[in-house]
């Protein structure tokens, strides 16, 4: 440690982020001109292009200051799933909701608790806050083990997150789960059930967030990172009770999500071509992954988002070998050690992966 800076307790224990590469790092690093880059479930079609009007037009405006309480698009979200603009929160990403619902409820020694494998931001919220993370193992199958997560549960314990689709492993919590959940936790325990991958998923099994809005101690996460297309963008949304956010609200920056942001989240919400599609292309690559994985002998748990969980044994080496190929994958998740983590592309990169993969397995 440097003696110079008198930083906050707590900071050097904070694991810094480590995201995939990008793809100017990936070209520089492996000599490549093209990458298929499956490694950040992005939406392989794009932006929609309703969005990129909106964008359009918004740049005559950047001299301006966006909305900070982002009014237009809060209304067209709260329209979008049936709740009052009140209830919605927007953020630079849904990332940005998940540190602010750290900084709204976490003092140092409190506990969050979410299931083990999962999105590691849940944990980097409360390690901000000096606050405890329980990490709770998913059950057979990476399927939710309710039972345990209630019983992680004590008076310290302030947020429980869940991811459903879960990131990495593509599996959903149902909602009977959820709710037999909601009624374990104690009065002071926020539940925040993140559904990034939510529209992607027909299992009518699947949590439905909006369903459990009644209660205040819910909160549901949503992102346009991911079906829509703007992860590059920056933003995503909270549905929660109005006074829940009225807290979140007084640690929130006053202009957090910028103007393109917000006209072209608000455009994509309406383009329901452009959802559509996407949905479309990750049934089609979730029955092509899966086919692929059976015919290679792989084991993979029914992915429910816009990626697939993959075991080949050393996932470090198989996602080297195949970067070597031109194609990008995710590895390295704690616990995870002999698992690939493969985005969905589109149907010609669905192939190209495939046939690395295939070559890289030797079988
Ligand atoms: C991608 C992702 C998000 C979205 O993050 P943004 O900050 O909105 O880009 C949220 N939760 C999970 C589990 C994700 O995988």
């Amino acid at each position: 440690m440097t003696a110079i800076y008198r930083v906050r307790a707590g900071i050097e224990h904070i694991e810094p982020y480590v995201p995939g590469l990008t793809d100017d790092e990936l070209k520089a690093r492996y000599g490549l001109s093209e990458v298929v880059k499956l490694n950040a479930n992005e939406n392989a079609l794009g932006p929609s292009p309703l969005a990129l009007a909106a964008i359009q037009q918004e740049l005559q405006v950047l001299h301006h200051y966006p909305d900070g309480a982002s009014f237009l698009l809060r209304d067209e979200i709260a329209r979008f799933h049936g709740v009052r603009p009140e209830q919605v929160l927007v953020g630079n990403g849904s990332d940005e909701l998940i540190k602010l619902l750290a900084e709204t409820f976490l003092e140092p020694e409190d506990e969050v608790v979410m299931p083990f494998p999962s999105f590691s931001q849940y944990a980097f919220g409360a390690s901000v806050m000096r606050a405890k993370t329980r990490l709770v193992p998913l059950g057979p199958g990476f399927t939710y083990d309710v039972e345990a997560l209630a019983a992680a549960v004590t008076e310290r314990t302030k947020l429980v997150f869940c991811c459903s689709p879960n990131n990495p492993t593509g599996t959903v919590m149902t909602q009977a789960e959820a709710e037999w959940l909601l009624a374990q936790l104690p009065e002071h325990v926020v539940l925040v059930i993140d559904a990034a991958y939510n529209d992607y998923s027909r299992n009518p099994k699947r949590v439905m967030g909006e369903r459990l809005l009644h209660d205040p101690r819910v909160v549901i996460l949503h992102t346009f990172s991911k079906l829509y297309g703007l992860a590059g963008l920056r933003v995503g949304y909270g549905l929660a009770h109005a006074e829940l956010w009225s807290f979140v609200n007084r640690v929130r920056e006053p202009f957090n999500v910028n103007r393109l942001a917000q006209r072209a989240a608000a455009a994509a919400l309406q383009d329901e071509a452009h959802r559509q599609a996407s949905q479309e292309l990750a049934l089609r690559s979730k029955r092509f992954y899966l086919e692929v994985c059976q015919a290679l002998g792989l084991e993979a748990p029914e992915p429910e988002g816009n990626f697939i969980l993959v075991r080949t044994g050393d996932g470090r080496a198989t996602a080297q070998a195949m970067m070597a190929r031109g194609v990008m994958v995710r590895t390295n998740f704690a616990g995870l050690d002999e698992y690939v983590r493969i985005t969905f592309g589109t149907d010609r990169e669905n192939e190209l992966c495939a046939e690395a993969l295939r070559a890289v397995v030797g079988r």
